[in-house]
């Protein structure tokens, strides 16, 4: 993204508005990287480490890790050269204090925050998990509505069977989106007390590559 201030997209919204999915769109489209929180917790966990034993009991349950862990594995990321011209975050900040962490990161390193709110309900989101499933090879997510695969429970990309996330089991889901209203939620009042402009976009209504129409809209 060229620019002489270099944007850090911050995509904001309950687990299952679609931050994942508009976060691949933007990427492919703008050229930056994407950074989730989750997929990185995702890699440690499978990868077995130290930091992966630490976090999986908590993101199986639907809680959120502590901060201080994710606010390290963001800023390691975003020093690397490849976000030199901006990035987007998926899933972070969702607390508070990940949200004071961001502003002094940002700040520090020369970055303009855009926030995008993406507006889902949650009836909508509950059907929408419920219908989620992963490769669990690529990281390729699809939707069972909106996204099938070609062929029933196999990724399109290698063959592999599909699954479906811990995290995405229905009791789960309640969870995360408690862990939402509690901690996530007021980090929006954070951001409009702070003079950030909160980019609110509708993610209800339309295909991903209309809501990907939307946020671009709002983004030139
Ligand atoms: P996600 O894929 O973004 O929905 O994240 C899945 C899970 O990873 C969450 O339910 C949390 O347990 C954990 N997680 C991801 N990002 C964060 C974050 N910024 N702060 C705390 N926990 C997080």
């Amino acid at each position: 993204m060229a620019g002489a201030i270099p944007k850090a997209l911050i995509l904001f919204g309950p687990p299952g508005s679609g931050k994942g999915t508009q976060a691949k769109l933007l990427r492919s489209s703008l050229a930056i990287p994407h950074i989730s929180t989750g997929d990185m917790l995702r890699e440690r966990i499978a990868s077995g480490d130290s930091l992966g034993l630490e976090v999986k009991n908590l993101m199986q349950s639907g809680r959120l890790v502590p901060d201080e862990v994710v606010n390290r594995l963001v800023d390691d990321r975003v020093s690397q050269p490849d976000c030199s011209s901006g990035f987007i975050l998926d899933g972070y900040p969702r607390t508070l204090q990940q949200a004071k962490v961001l502003d002094g990161t940002l700040e520090g390193r020369g970055y303009h925050p855009v926030v995008i709110h993406l507006k889902v309900d949650y009836t909508k989101i509950i059907r929408r998990i419920a219908g989620r499933r992963q490769c669990p090879v690529c990281g390729t997510l699809y939707s069972l509505t909106s996204n099938p695969p070609r062929q029933a429970d196999t990724c399109d990309r290698d063959g592999a069977s599909l699954v479906i996330r811990d995290d995405d089991r229905e009791s789960v889901i309640r969870e995360r989106l408690e862990a939402y209203e509690r901690q996530t939620r007021p980090v929006l009042e954070y951001f409009a007390a702070s003079g950030q402009a909160v980019h609110e976009v509708d993610g209800s209504e339309g295909s991903p590559d209309e809501i990907l129409a939307r946020i671009r809209g709002v983004l030139s």
